[in-house]
């Protein structure tokens, strides 16, 4: 037998360690997970409960075009119910658009380090991979629009960007947009919308009126923390989502994913907690960067890369140890940063407290050194 050779050399997405497996090989009680950028807060109480009332109807297939989600979903955007695609997670609209319009003798332009998933499903489809260095932790727009050409069917913007937790702003999203071919599809991955707080973060919804060739990408997975549950979603003109939608499944989002992302989505109070929140949060991080003197990105999203100027790896382990897990810079393309969610207040006290005494042992150790 023989598998497409684009999945030869491609590994299986590597997700944060899972909390019950560090508990058993360390043998702690309690542990903290800040790898995967979940909620703290976990989600709405109206979510649990919509959720529970679903549990008589588990037989019954779910309404495969989630009309009663789309309906609020659209109302609460302004746009047409024509205008929304919903995924099992953005990851599966992800995988949407790459079965729908990558295919060999294609390219894609994304930048590097970004979201894995574009790569990844871009090269199960046979495209052209085409990697746009960031610059200063941002997307490079000029070398995105200098690296687009008659055989480039999607862009990828993040923003918030994973794992450094920019954005890219209205006027240099305005610019970009202008400019950018007609048959390219630019794809705006906004998984952390909720969360910023940038007063020149585009309102990229309104954008939809200008222009035919933008997707907007959004999930339920992140503030409205309901990752569990996989439903995420696309906004874009009609025509494109009509001419994607054979390329989705037809029950690819669950009758309790639908019916709790309608209830969450109707406690928007609880969003807006989450979001102050996660602003103080970062304000924890941005302090304790600072009296230490290391490297970090503003943040708009529910993390924070911090560069250690050492192997993210060893800071990785240091903190596994001590029952705190987060994601190694290693794999994310950083290999001297770790990239940590935002926690409660807690949770960030005792993962900064950790690293305090980290570095402390580190310097302590350099000057015994040198002496
Ligand atoms: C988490 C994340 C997603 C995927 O979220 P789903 O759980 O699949 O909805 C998509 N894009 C970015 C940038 C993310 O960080």
């Amino acid at each position: 037998m023989k598998v497409k050779v684009q999945l030869q050399h491609l590994k299986p997405y590597q997700p944060g360690k899972p909390i019950e497996e560090v508990k058993r090989e360390y043998g702690l009680e309690t542990v903290i997970k800040l790898a995967s950028n979940e909620n703290p807060y976990g989600c709405s109480e109206k979510a649990k409960k919509a959720i529970a009332e679903e549990l008589g109807q588990l037989a019954i297939y779910p309404d495969g075009y989630a009309r009663a989600l789309r309906e609020a979903l659209a109302a609460h955007l302004n746009v047409k119910e024509e205008q929304l695609i919903f995924g099992n997670g953005s990851d599966e609209v992800v995988q949407i658009i790459c079965r729908a319009f990558l295919e060999k003798g294609t390219n894609t332009v994304m930048a590097a380090p970004t979201f894995p998933q574009y790569r990844h499903n871009a090269v199960i489809e046979g495209a052209e991979i085409r990697e746009v260095p960031l610059v200063n932790g941002h997307h490079d727009l000029e070398a995105m629009l200098a690296a687009i050409d008659e055989a480039t069917r999607v862009v990828w913007i993040c923003s918030p960007n994973n794992p450094t937790g920019t954005y890219v702003n209205e006027t240099a999203l305005r610019s970009f947009l202008a400019r950018v071919p007609k048959h390219v599809l630019v794809v705006i991955d906004e998984a952390y919308y909720e969360y910023v707080q940038a007063d020149d973060y585009p309102e990229t919804v309104s954008f939809l009126n200008e222009y035919e060739n933008i997707m907007i990408l959004r999930t339920f997975s992140k503030a409205y923390g309901l990752a569990a549950l996989r439903i995420g979603y696309g906004i874009a003109h009609e025509n494109i989502i009509r001419s994607i939608e054979p390329a989705r499944e037809p029950f690819n989002t669950s009758r309790l994913a639908q019916a709790a992302a309608l209830a969450a989505l109707s406690d928007q109070v609880f969003i807006r907690d989450c979001a102050e929140r996660n602003k103080q949060g970062l304000e924890q991080f941005y302090r304790f960067c600072e009296e230490q003197q290391l490297a970090y990105y503003r943040s708009e999203g529910n993390f924070i890369l911090i560069d250690f100027g050492f192997s993210g790896d060893e800071v990785f382990q240091y903190l596994l140890k001590r029952g705190i897990i987060v994601r190694s810079g290693c794999a994310l393309g950083f290999p001297t940063a770790v990239r940590i969610t935002v926690g409660s207040q807690q949770q960030n006290e005792a993962i900064i407290h950790a690293l305090t005494e980290m570095l402390k042992e580190r310097r302590g150790h350099r000057c015994k050194e040198t002496s």
